[in-house]
């Protein structure tokens, strides 16, 4: 069966955006010449709701990179983005998925690089990226009362919802700490006021918090919401590993 053909046109503004990020943060984007790398929008298709991935990186390699050469076509790596998802996208949501694939950019010709973050969502975002280099930081899991996002639970889609009987499993668990709470008040009570309620940070992260805290705006809740779906994506693509050939549709290129 025939598929249409994609129709792509050069996004400049994401382009210029990319510009200005290199320049913003040379120290990470070292690896980016910007002459290098062109951004492409798909005009006449868009993104399937399925599809998580929201851009891709590819790089130029073999017959492309030949004829790209004896044109004296800088290109070495083309980023590929739907219209109507840049077309959706806040502005800073926009800086941080290209910043994002410029980081899949690498200093060799012809090479990506692949995401250097494999863990569980609903982890990464309670703890943070570095959570195992914390150490104390961390708060306890079984008396600090830590809130997890139960939207970021993995598996969740395929499990069988008769094997998910948490109401009955909370019943159980209040009633076991009723009858410790109990025993323990006969014994002493200020054991039980002892236990730490709130997470036990260091006072140097108390006051990064606190400064970030004060500096921050809250993100609207549109803005969150497509924070979410980045990270959504983020999650998704490393299953992929970008360094293999860019064809989603398992289709040959040429
Ligand atoms: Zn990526």
């Amino acid at each position: 069966m025939a598929r249409t053909e994609r129709v792509y046109s050069r996004v400049s503004e994401a382009e210029d955006l990319m510009n200005k990020l290199c320049e913003a943060h040379p120290e990470v984007l070292w690896q980016v010449k910007p002459a290098n790398v062109a951004i492409y929008g798909i005009e006449n298709q868009e993104r399937n709701e399925k599809n998580k991935t929201l851009a891709k990186v590819k790089p130029i390699k073999g017959l492309e990179k030949t004829i790209m050469q004896q044109h004296n076509v800088p290109i070495r790596w083309v980023i590929e983005i739907y219209w109507s998802d840049w077309h959706s996208w806040s502005p800073s949501l926009k800086q941080w998925i290209v910043f994002h694939e410029l980081l899949h950019v690498s200093h060799e010709i012809g090479k990506t690089v692949r995401h250097d973050s494999e863990d569980f969502r609903i982890v990464l975002d309670v703890v943070g990226v570095d959570w195992v280099q914390k150490g104390d930081g961390l708060p306890n899991l079984l008396h600090d009362s830590v809130e997890f996002n139960l939207d970021l639970l993995p598996g969740i889609e395929d499990a069988d919802p008769d094997d998910i009987d948490i109401d009955q499993r909370k019943k159980n668990a209040e009633a076991k700490s009723k009858d410790a709470s109990q025993t323990k008040a006969d014994q002493t009570e200020a054991y039980v006021k002892e236990v730490p309620t709130v997470p036990t940070v260091s006072d140097e992260e108390e006051a990064e918090r606190k400064e970030l805290e004060a500096e921050e705006e809250p993100p609207s809740e549109e803005e969150q919401l497509e924070a979410e779906e980045l990270a959504l994506k983020l999650a998704e693509e490393s299953d992929d590993g970008s360094d293999k050939e860019y064809d989603s549709d398992g289709e040959d290129l040429f």
